[in-house]
């Protein structure tokens, strides 16, 4: 794998904002390359980079607040490519690109696509510049191929782990999508969220992966942890404290609906909601958290219900005797304050 930060336009902000110190953060798996990027600035320009240690999963995770508490005079957000290029008062996005081609599996892929003539194709931040000639290869074996249109924070046919808003509008126009990459993170975030067949094709295997088993195996769970949180009556309701997902005004309303229907509820904040952080809330039997939906979604390891944001909200429909329908079948399943900031 060869991901590439756009070393380019990291120069560019040093030569035109002229820092002394840059806060600087990135997913786990850009961290080599963001240190030999940190040294090259170093020898560069004689700036001083400081490498956040925090956990950084996704666009969310920007650390604008802590520029100031470490004096520092910019950041730099590392990996998550996006339609805003700053965010925050401080804060830079870099892009990183991974140049891995897709010729191949895409061959693969038309064979197992061939029941589906209409494509939808969407990826994450890495692929982006690879759905134009996939576009091109699949509809050159006869595939109609729809692109979503970009918005105000993700770029065409990009998904974010909780946003799919862009795949969305072009469900009904699709009989199945191709997400390229070998993220079964997004795949199955967007199997889940567009209610149709969804395949990923990962270039580095050669393989073509149907996400129906792990969708179904995730929308289980998270019926069940609904389910499971029905019988609670103490909750707690979690606010997340990272930047792009502090959801104070969902919280509150969750809060208000489940008191209004008897429950009480305990609200905490925190920022990276672990089963070891819920532990000690021995008297709660269930969470609602407002931050990242796919701890809920994918977390595999707590030892109560912990609900996201559409769960909560079918949780509230059953409460309230309303049917909660395909309650995660939808744009976004978290209104990420990423792209408002800017
Ligand atoms: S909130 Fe969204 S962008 Fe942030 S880590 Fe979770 S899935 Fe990724």
């Amino acid at each position: 794998m060869t991901v590439r930060i756009d070393e380019n336009k990291v120069f560019e902000i040093i030569e035109a904002k002229k820092p002394k110190v840059v806060l600087v953060n990135a997913p786990g798996g850009l961290l080599k390359q963001t240190k030999e990027l940190m040294e090259k600035v170093k020898q560069r320009y004689g700036v001083t980079s400081v490498l956040s240690g925090d956990s950084c999963f996704g666009i969310c995770d920007t650390v604008d607040d802590d520029v100031e508490k470490l004096q520092a005079d910019l950041a730099l957000h590392i990996g998550h490519n996006a339609a805003v290029t700053e965010v925050g008062d401080y804060t830079y996005l870099v892009d990183a690109i991974d140049d891995v081609e897709f010729g191949e599996v895409v061959d693969t892929a038309a064979k197992v696509l061939a029941p589906y003539r209409r494509i939808g194709l969407a990826t994450f931040s890495q692929h982006l510049q690879q759905l134009k000639p996939v576009k091109e290869r699949l509809e050159s074996k006869g595939f109609q191929v729809s692109v979503g249109r970009g918005n105000n924070l993700m770029l065409e046919g990009q998904v974010f782990g909780c946003d799919f808003s862009t795949s969305y509008p072009i469900r009904e126009q699709v009989d199945a999508f191709a997400f390229l990459g070998e993220s079964e993170f997004h795949a199955v975030g967007l199997a889940l969220a567009m209610g149709k067949p969804t395949f990923m094709l990962d270039p580095y295997m050669n393989e073509v992966t149907d996400m129906k088993h792990a969708a179904e195996e995730r929308k289980k769970r998270a019926i069940l942890a609904v389910y499971k949180a029905l019988d609670a009556q103490v909750f707690g309701v979690v606010t997340g404290l990272k930047e792009g997902q502090k959801m104070v005004g969902r919280s509150k309303w969750i809060t208000k609906r489940l008191e209004m229907n008897g429950r009480k509820v305990i609200q905490l904040a925190m920022r990276d909601v672990t089963a070891e952080r819920l532990a000690p809330h021995r008297e709660i039997e269930a969470f609602v958290q407002t931050a990242c939906p796919r701890i809920s979604v994918d977390g595999f390891t707590f030892d109560r219900p912990v609900l996201s944001i559409p769960q909560a909200d079918a949780l509230v429909a059953l409460i309230e005797g309303r049917e909660p329908g395909e309650f995660l079948e939808r744009p976004k399943w978290i209104e990420l304050t990423v792209g408002l900031i800017n």
